[in-house]
This record gives C-alpha cells, structure tokens and sequence, in this order.
C-alpha cells in the first residue's frame, strides 16, 4: 500500500499505513514515549517494550497500526 511506514526496534517492527490513519491519537495517548505525532518520524520504535508496542497498536480503530515480531517473518 502506499504511504506504508515500517519502524523496527530490532525485536518487532510497527507498521503504519499513513491512508487509514484518521489521526484519533489513541496510540500517543496510550503510548507516548513511542506515538509522537508533532516529531518526524513520529513513531519511536525504541520508545517502549516490544510487549508494550504490541498492546498499544492492537488498540488502533482504523487499522492503520499493525506490528510484527521480526522472527516471525524470516523463514
Ligand atoms: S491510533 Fe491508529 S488511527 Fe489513531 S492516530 Fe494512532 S495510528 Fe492513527
């Protein structure tokens, strides 16, 4: 998809899909160390656990916030 943004800690990777994103800042609230919306790049990926990055993003209305563990996508 376009506008797709990948940011990794190393351990997992947050995936934002700029289109979706209808800007309802549910993640910087929930997440601030890691959700910056004023900052660019405005996802901190090392801001955060990777347990904690997991929950936060599993809480996006729209979709737009997806994440991965790294391990998981290499064979
Ligand atoms: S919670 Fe999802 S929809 Fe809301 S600002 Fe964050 S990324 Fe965008």
């Amino acid at each position: 998809m376009e506008n797709t943004k990948e940011y990794t800690n190393g351990e997992v990777t947050i995936v934002w899909k700029q289109a979706l994103c209808t800007h309802s800042a549910n993640c910087a609230r929930g997440l601030a160390s890691v959700f910056k919306p004023k900052e660019k790049p405005w996802i901190h990926p090392h801001g955060a656990t990777s347990e904690e990055i997991i929950e936060q993003v599993a809480k996006c209305p729209s979709g737009a916030l997806t994440a991965y563990y790294n391990k998981d996508k290499k064979e």
